[in-house]
């Protein structure tokens, strides 16, 4: 109700396109979405599946989301991950974990944004209990087999419990997959059989089927 009298009063400016549209993300950059192929899971994953090309306004979006620090936007954009993905089978959700520095700096983890927005009826619920055992820092310029090297051994169980049997581990951008592998190494280790990935976008210059795109360059 006051959000939405805040709304009236100070309609949000869309964070793709900048247009005074009353929505964080509006229809018409929704609308020029395009939905990242399927592609074979990076090793460690049992599946993984991305939303959308990480292109134009959503690089807006998931930069004002990250950088800008608009926790608000991870709302707009979970709740697209959300019907991109449809129902999911699984235990649990787990979203990838920020080292603590970098938490602190944001104030908030934008992968565990994302995936609040998953837990739906009939969506596993999201734990918690995965944790960063050390900083990996920022790995735009890294390559995929440094990648791999620099996210071995970064994630550790922590929960009271071991994980559930089936999870699902959410991130904002795929890159290589490594993040996501390193979490799948951590869960396996303490018990989980499967780990599938999702993640809300990834380059269109990491799949063939795109690659005559104009491409952004993938900063995550
Ligand atoms: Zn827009």
């Amino acid at each position: 109700m006051l959000e939405h009298l805040l709304n009236l009063l100070f309609p949000d400016r869309c964070v793709g396109c900048r247009r005074l549209t009353g929505e964080l993300f509006c229809v018409r950059c929704r609308s020029r979405l395009r939905p990242y192929p399927p592609f074979p899971p990076p090793p460690g994953l049992d599946a993984a599946r991305v939303a959308f090309c990480y292109e134009g306004a959503l690089v807006k979006a998931i930069h004002q989301l990250k950088y800008g620090r608009r926790r608000r936007v991870g709302h707009a954009l979970g709740d697209l991950l959300a019907a991109a993905v449809g129902p999911l089978a699984a235990d649990a959700l787990i979203a990838v974990p920020l080292h603590r520095d970098r938490l602190r700096e944001r104030g908030f983890n934008q992968a565990a944004e994302l995936a609040v927005r998953l837990c739906r009826p009939g969506n596993p619920p999201l734990i918690e209990g995965l944790a960063r055992a050390r900083a990996t820092g920022r790995q735009a310029r890294l390559t995929a087999t440094a990648r791999v090297a620099n996210t071995a051994g970064a994630f550790v169980w922590i929960g009271a419990q071991p994980p559930p049997p089936r999870v699902i581990v959410i991130d904002d951008v795929l890159t290589t997959g490594a993040t996501l592998a390193a979490c799948a190494a951590a869960l396996r280790a303490a018990g989980a059989q499967s780990v599938v990935g999702i993640a809300l976008a990834r380059s269109v210059m990491l799949t063939p089927l795109y690659n005559r795109s104009i491409c952004v360059v993938n900063c995550a």
